[in-house]
């Protein structure tokens, strides 16, 4: 019966184009013009891909499930206290989905590839601003509540958002229209510059992050005597902030396979331990933030400003629509081949 199916072919790096290779990956390479079907087909076979994919599509039935949970169990309708939770959860499905959705159909065309990733970075950004907006509502040391950086704190966080899927997008191509268009699809400043590529990219996910964690920094490093919010939410707070840091140094440093190319091609490579610990860090800060909001709900309900519909799920729509509108416009260009005809509707 499994002899019917036939599983696409892998190549080599040699093989395929330069958008396509990864460093000191050697083999297990799929069709760089793969069918949606083949790639979908493409998951039950090893390549280089597969546990990309697998680390993140797994994992987000896993918050899904805990989205669920909150919605049944809680009283999400009334009570506004639960709605940064609900925008984290929700963020914490969006990622893993974009991404997996993203390396599962990257193999289609030099284009799809670019927009896939678009879309992986939006939903990164859409994460950091889930993080941000939890982060205001039950993490915040209590010296810091109702003070000036807490009141601009998701404001600037969602004005981060947009600064970062818009520069994580640039860092591929550049400029739409300006560095490249539909025929010339590999410009600045990935292939002339893709160390300038990958440290745009580093910097539009490490800066928003590090200026979401500034009051969880102060909380658990930085904050001695009154007001510093010690309780047992600290020590998971820890474990998230050391996997973050964990997987920040497997994306920038390409370890094992830097190391000994063509050996970890298939299992072990760096971005799919960049999935894991990520994956590992978000549950632990999922953790971290359900017992801070647990433990911390009567003296924040009584000290902190009330939870708005504008500062959660009004912020996220806002993130949401304009991170929509930057992949578009990063998109457009990629979008308006003149080859197959469904691309025309794209106008700027
Ligand atoms: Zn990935």
């Amino acid at each position: 019966m499994l002899s019917l199916i036939k599983l696409p072919r892998v190549f080599n790096v040699h093989q395929v184009p330069k958008a396509f290779q990864e460093d000191s990956i050697i083999s297990g390479y799929r069709h760089p013009r793969s069918s949606a079907i083949d790639c979908v087909l493409s998951l039950f076979q090893l390549t280089n891909e597969t546990l990309n994919v697998w680390t993140h599509f797994l994992p987000t039935w896993y918050f899904l499930w805990n989205l669920m949970t909150v919605v049944c169990m809680q009283d999400v309708w009334n009570d506004a206290y639960t709605w940064p939770l609900l925008v984290f959860l929700l963020s914490c499905c969006v990622y893993p989905l974009a991404s997996s959705c993203a390396h599962t159909f990257s193999t289609m065309s030099t284009r799809a590839r670019h927009i896939c990733f678009f879309f992986d970075y939006g939903a990164l950004s859409f994460y950091s601003l889930g993080s941000a907006i939890t982060y205001s509502a039950y993490v915040m040391p209590d010296a810091w509540v109702n003070s000036m950086f807490h009141t601009y704190y998701v404001s600037i966080a969602v004005f981060n958002t947009v600064i970062c899927t818009a520069m994580a997008c640039y860092s591929r191509l550049g400029l739409p229209f300006l560095h490249y268009n539909h025929d010339i699809t590999e410009r600045f400043p990935e292939s002339q510059k893709p160390k300038l590529g990958k440290v745009l990219r580093i910097s539009a996910f490490t800066y928003p992050y590090l200026f979401d964690n500034i009051p969880l920094f102060y909380r658990i490093f930085l904050c001695v005597g009154e007001g510093c919010t010690v309780n047992e939410a600290n020590s998971l707070h820890i474990y998230h902030t050391l996997l973050a840091f964990l997987t920040a140094f497997l994306f920038a440093t390409h370890l094992p396979e830097r190391l000994a190319p063509g050996r970890f091609d298939y299992i072990g490579h760096s971005h799919q331990l960049f999935h894991v610990c990520g994956i590992i860090g978000t549950h632990f800060q999922l953790k971290a933030i359900e017992m801070d909001m647990a433990l911390r709900r009567p003296w924040l309900q009584a000290h902190a400003p009330a939870v708005t519909f504008s500062s959660t799920l009004g912020a996220a729509m806002l993130c949401f629509v304009l991170s929509l509108g930057i992949i578009y416009h990063f998109s457009c260009p990629l979008l308006r081949s003149p080859a197959p005809s469904k691309a025309s509707s794209c106008r700027h």
